[in-house]
């Protein structure tokens, strides 16, 4: 399985583009399908691809970083602290403390901890954009660092909402292309 990650960026701290008219890591990533796709003698995973293919169809993507399912996950620090997601700590001091450690505390009460409960209000937690959006049961607003700004929290739009728009649409303009009859977005699966 191969990942890529898109760099960490905030609203407040965006990533570097060369030209901002020009959706760049879409493109570049674009670019990863099609050589991906060429190349079926290879049988690895390309994890954020496999995704969009995935959640296209109406099925469960793997990671968290796209779709609307509510994460599963939290880090257990070597000293026994339970974080939120580690990623967090780009957005700014303390994003990801829980306060709580790995003893005396279950995992099901971890999961309920108020700062880990926005993560399970999916699309209403979105950026209003984003809830209206005819890509966000693919795209889900993006992942959790990339929406932050000090203004608002988490409820923006990915900094990286015109790259994913592209690259969720290139990639279902290929599916087409190669006999995929997509349902209608945000319409249920088969
Ligand atoms: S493509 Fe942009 S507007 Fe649509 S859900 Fe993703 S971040 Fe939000």
């Amino acid at each position: 399985m191969i990942d890529f990650n898109l760099p960490h960026g905030t609203h407040d701290d965006p990533p570097h583009r060369d030209n901002p008219s020009v959706p760049e890591y879409g493109l570049w990533m674009s670019r990863v399908y099609d050589a991906w796709l060429a190349q079926p003698e290879y049988q690895h995973t390309v994890r954020m691809l496999e995704d969009i293919v995935a959640l296209s169809a109406g099925v469960r993507g793997s990671v968290e970083t796209l779709g609307l399912a509510p994460p599963t996950s939290v880090v257990i620090e070597s000293n026994g602290t339970i974080e939120g997601v580690d990623t967090l700590r780009s957005v700014e001091e303390g994003a990801s403390w829980l306060g709580i450690g790995l003893f005396g505390t279950s995992f099901d009460e971890v999961m309920r901890h108020p700062k880990l409960l926005h993560r399970y209000d999916s699309k209403a937690a979105l950026a209003e954009k984003c809830q209206s959006c005819p890509l966000v049961e693919v795209c889900g607003g993006g992942y959790l660092p990339h929406r932050f700004s000090a203004g608002r929290g988490y409820r923006n739009p990915s900094v990286y909402c015109t790259d994913l728009e592209h690259l969720i649409r290139y990639i279902q303009d290929s599916l087409r292309q190669h006999g995929w009859d997509a349902p209608a977005p945000g319409a249920p699966s088969p």
